[in-house]
């Protein structure tokens, strides 16, 4: 088995059944919502935090096949870890998704399988919403009021 097949069976295997898929009480967790109007993807996504620790993160959506496995992808690399891990994370992964030839960071471990979306521009915004997503409920836990609604990001 080739690399791009691996990859090809993490995403159809994180999309046929998502980890964290569910939703989280709101408090203590914060929500924030997230749309790709280009593909119709829709995303709710929770998060739980203790101090500076992701706790938990659960999420709810709709959509391709690339966002579902990145929605779920990327809740198993949020959980339990800092926020300031999560960042890195992020950061990592961005940088993928927007430098073609950029060489994959050991340190994205399983994310990795996401690489290939960076060829189909279209695709990217699919597999970058769930960490947008991410960081508006993230940003949510700092200006929280319990009866706001929850933010909603648009990936365009
Ligand atoms: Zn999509």
């Amino acid at each position: 088995m080739d690399l791009k097949e691996l990859y090809r069976d993490v995403i159809l295997d994180h999309n046929k059944r998502p980890r964290n898929f569910g939703t989280l009480a709101v408090p203590p967790a914060h929500e924030a919502r997230g749309a790709n109007p280009l593909c119709g993807d829709t995303l709710r996504v929770w998060v739980q935090l203790d101090g500076d620790r992701v706790t938990d993160v659960k999420f709810e959506g709709k959509g391709c096949a690339i966002s579902v496995a990145s929605a779920s992808l990327m809740t198993e690399a949020a959980i339990g870890q800092t926020r300031a891990d999560v960042q890195a994370q992020f950061e990592r992964i961005h940088t993928v998704f927007t430098h073609h030839d950029a060489p994959l960071d050991p340190a994205l471990g399983k994310l990795a399988a996401l690489a290939g979306v960076r060829d189909y521009p279209a695709r990217v915004k699919c597999a970058s919403l769930a960490w947008h997503t991410l960081n508006a409920a993230l940003a949510a836990a700092d200006t929280d009021s319990p009866l706001s609604n929850p933010p909603t990001i648009k990936t365009e």
